[in-house]
């Protein structure tokens, strides 16, 4: 075994990557991100108590929170470049180190664990320093449950800390939301055992999740307007091209601004579609529509896409030779080959290479035929006509809502979430969000009084709208969000979808289903408890989940 990796849905054989990633990590980055997260623990520790002595330091908050989002699934494929994560890491735990035993004094503790660790002076060294902590030695020593929890409280943490660094780099910050990231940290780097503790914490990571989440909406509709009901065309135009993935749409707003009047079209793809119906986005004329579907579909999307095309975020995947060389990253992104274009001195990006990749590319020779989806249900444009939803229902015209989304990926079995929102009955309502929505988006639902059956929330973030709308929904009904004609079916595929499920577990929902397996890391027992407590099921048949869903 050279690595092992089970952080995200699609891990080999539903148990863990041994060898190499099924998501192109090869095992040289995987021990290297392994070790970042390590050093990120024995930061935290050093920070977190200089924190309880009133010292706080912003960079040692913020490259926290980056590098565990550096760590994500489909992030960081770079070898060196996590290895320079690394360095920088060592840099930043002496920091904290002094920033402790600044506080503390004579006080200070001699701290043990990850907090001892030192780099090794080549990135053989630190590769050997990253087999050395890989998540087998944790399931060796304390078993699959306790392991799994471990792995369940961190993978929450990280996907938090992409929503927390979006928010941040758009000038939103929390410092409970630092302190909580520390604290937890410093928990894990104790290697705690005590299953209820572990859940416990876990469910904290939803609740601090939830903060994120809310940051971010706040970070987006404060600086591009609250997302309003918009028809979005879903086929090419004609002209040179630029493809926008990704979740950052702070990028896709200054390269709004830098191709504005060059001649080029700018298209969204995967998550990046929602930011079609921003009130500051979507009035650049040249921001021409949505191109293609989810992440997982990139390579023979990127490869017949005739020109350049922009990563900001996850989820990427190996490209092919065919595009590598108009396919740019940006942001915390990387692969090894491909051009990567930098925050500039003055906080801003020169997306000039990406530019001039798009003239020179052949671009779009003609129209396709238009065809277009409408997206936009955000909670502010829910909530306006929330008068006439509750009326439908009321009346019986609406009978339940469904919430089907979550993230999409390669593996057979989601064709389940396509024929589960065919088969739900004319009378019911659809809320969707993140990239799994790919999987029916473009099919007619029609509508109900005017009300549209299927209802595009935005990016797996804007579960902050789809909670709004739950709670206006239950406040409305005069009762809990649990009494409500309101179905949970998710999709999950890595860590932005475990802390999102663990938001909803911290508010108590009740009866979620989850699919298309469940997380190779949730032990048996663990299992259970989710089970007993929340009733957290897996998804069975579209037909026996949609009967006892109406039932
Ligand atoms: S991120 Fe997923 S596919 Fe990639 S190595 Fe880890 S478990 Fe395997
Ligand atoms: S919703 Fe999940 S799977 Fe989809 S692009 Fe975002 S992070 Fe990747």
């Amino acid at each position: 075994m050279t690595m092992f990796c089970y952080q995200c849905e699609q891990t080999a054989k539903g148990i863990g990557c041994t060898k190499a990633g099924v998501c192109g990590k090869d095992a040289d980055t995987a021990a290297l991100q392994d070790l970042l997260v390590h050093a990120a623990e024995g930061i935290s520790q050093y920070a977190h108590r200089a924190r309880q002595l009133g010292a706080v330091d912003n960079e040692i908050d913020v490259f926290v929170i980056e590098a565990l989002f550096v760590t994500v699934t489909n992030v960081n494929f770079d070898a060196e470049q996590v290895a320079q994560w690394v360095t920088r890491a060592a840099e930043i735990k002496d920091k904290a180190k002094k920033l402790y035993e600044g506080a503390a004094g004579k006080d200070a503790e001699a701290l043990t664990g990850p907090a001892q660790w030192q780099p090794g002076g080549t990135t053989g060294e630190l590769i050997a320093q990253g087999q050395a902590v890989t998540k087998t030695n944790a399931i060796e020593r304390f078993g699959p449950d306790v392991a799994g929890l471990q792995e369940l409280v961190l993978c929450g943490l990280k996907g938090t800390a992409a929503y927390v660094d979006h928010a941040q780099i758009m000038g939103v910050a929390d410092d409970g939301v630092y302190a909580f990231f520390h604290e937890a940290l410093d928990y894990l780097a104790g290697e705690p055992t005590d299953v209820g503790e572990l859940t416990g914490k876990a469910l904290k990571v939803g609740e601090v999740n939830l903060k994120a989440m809310e940051m971010l909406d706040t970070a987006n509709t404060g600086e591009f307007g609250h997302p309003e009901p918009t028809e979005v065309r879903v086929t090419p135009v004609a002209g040179k091209a630029i493809l926008i993935s990704g979740h950052d749409l702070k990028d896709l707003a200054e390269l709004l601004e830098q191709t504005e009047g060059k001649g080029i079209n700018v298209f969204t793809h995967g998550e990046m579609l929602p930011a079609l119906a921003y009130p500051k986005l979507k009035k650049h004329a040249h921001l021409a529509g949505n191109y293609g579907g989810a992440w997982q579909d990139q390579r023979k999307e990127f490869d017949a896409f005739p020109g350049a095309i922009l990563l900001t975020t996850n989820c990427l995947q190996k490209p092919a030779d065919s595009y590598k060389g108009r396919l740019f990253t940006t942001g915390l992104v990387r692969w090894a080959d491909v051009a990567h274009i930098d925050t500039g001195d003055n906080g801003a990006k020169d997306f000039s290479p990406v530019i001039e990749a798009a003239l020179a590319a052949e671009g779009f020779t003609a129209d396709a035929d238009a065809e277009t989806i409408t997206i936009g249900f955000a909670r502010n444009a829910v909530m306006s006509v929330a008068d006439k939803v509750i009326e439908a229902v009321k009346a019986g015209k609406i009978r339940h809502f469904f919430l089907i989304g979550g993230c999409d990926g390669a593996k057979s079995g989601r064709n389940y979430y396509t024929d589960l929102a065919q088969l739900v009955p004319d009378d019911c309502v659809i809320l969707t969000l993140a990239c799994g929505k790919y999987r029916f988006n473009k099919l007619d639902f029609g509508d109900i009084g005017g009300i549209p059956r299927l209802l595009d929330i935005g990016q797996c973030n804007d579960a902050h709208s789809a909670v709004q709308i739950a709670v206006a929904l239950a406040g409305a009904f005069e009762c809990g969000v649990n009494d409500l004609p309101l179905s949970f079916v998710l999709s999950w595929y890595e860590q932005k979808a475990v802390c999102i499920l663990l938001s909803l577990l911290h508010l108590g929902i009740q009866n979620i289903r989850i699919g298309p397996s469940l997380p190779a890391f949730i032990g048996p027992n663990v299992l259970q408890v989710l089970v007993d407590t929340f009733n957290l099921t897996p998804i069975s048949t579209p037909q026996e989940d949609l009967e006892a869903m109406l039932g």
